[in-house]
């Protein structure tokens, strides 16, 4: 083989890396659905598993060849591995130091987000940021910041762009105003956090199956957003500011928040990650 050729197969490489949570996913409405170990999680697991597939299946029909899959949901144990689309590969387990957006750097040529949703304090199914009940609120330099948003920050920095999202329709539309060129898969329509009128796996895996094809057809340009970044986290009570800003850096900002500004995402992201961590360690049973 000659170098030119080397060359050549090098260009036609596409690598996708998706990032999969699981309250976004088909069919799924109820905290029950997503807790790892209930009844209602062994049946909703393996939607997640079809979602996922149905996403593997449109990226390699349109030019990819790898993709990764990272499991972004609660202990990172989700998906049955045998019911995994074969020619994909899964990143299990927790302890990641980029959490939901392990396997990301500048050798991915495309993101995709599977069953996410929207964040803590907005309208949609299960929306939460991170940890349910204890973090209110998060912004990024002044602007609301959903998991999504966050992750998508993170592989623009290192020139990744998100070309696909599924969720509910209100996660697509707030990911509407960040991804405008992501191809979108609203699987649901919510009615409240807890219910949604939901279409069945047979229709949304067409539709995230074709979306995928499309996405790769025409990757869009990204651009990362100017450093530095300052996040501001608000939590429900004011123990959470005393566990966190134990972390050098991260200071009070008022009486249930905090804020801490680092010169790039891949810091910012981890500084949060131990952030959130904290906080949840703080919250008592019963009393938060
Ligand atoms: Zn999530």
């Amino acid at each position: 083989m000659t170098n030119s050729s080397y060359e050549e197969e090098a260009e036609t490489m596409t690598k996708v890396l998706i990032s999969a949570d699981m309250e976004g996913i088909t069919g799924v409405t109820s905290p029950y659905d997503v807790e790892p170990g209930s009844p209602r999680w062994q049946f909703h697991r393996t939607l997640m598993a079809s979602d996922i597939n149905a996403a593997v299946e449109g990226f390699f029909g349109s030019g990819a060849t790898e993709v990764v899959v990272n499991e972004a949901h609660a202990s990172k144990r989700n998906v049955p591995l045998d019911l995994l689309d074969e020619r994909a590969s899964l990143i299990i387990g927790t302890h990641k130091r980029l959490g939901m957006m392990e396997g990301i750097d500048a050798g991915v040529d495309a993101v995709a987000f599977v069953g996410y949703h929207n964040g803590s304090g907005h309208q949609g199914v299960l929306a939460h940021t991170y940890i349910a009940t204890v973090i209110l609120d998060v912004l990024i330099n002044g602007e609301p910041a959903n998991e999504g948003r966050m992750n998508a920050l993170l592989a623009a920095e290192l020139g990744v762009p998100l070309v696909m999202f599924t969720g509910d329709d209100l996660a697509c539309a707030d990911a509407s105003g960040w991804a405008p060129a992501a191809e979108r898969v609203v699987v649901k329509r919510c009615v409240d956090r807890y219910t949604a009128e939901c279409l069945p796996p047979a229709r949304t895996h067409e539709l995230i199956r074709a979306a995928a094809q499309r996405a790769l057809a025409q990757i869009p340009e990204v651009t990362a957003t100017a450093s530095p970044f300052t996040y501001e986290v608000t939590f429900d009570a004011t123990h959470a500011v005393n566990a966190t800003t134990t972390i050098p850096g991260v200071e009070q900002t008022s009486e249930r928040s905090v804020a801490f500004t680092l010169p790039t995402m891949l810091e910012a992201i981890r500084c949060f990650k131990a952030v959130s961590t904290l906080a949840k360690a703080s919250a008592e049973p019963k009393f938060g």
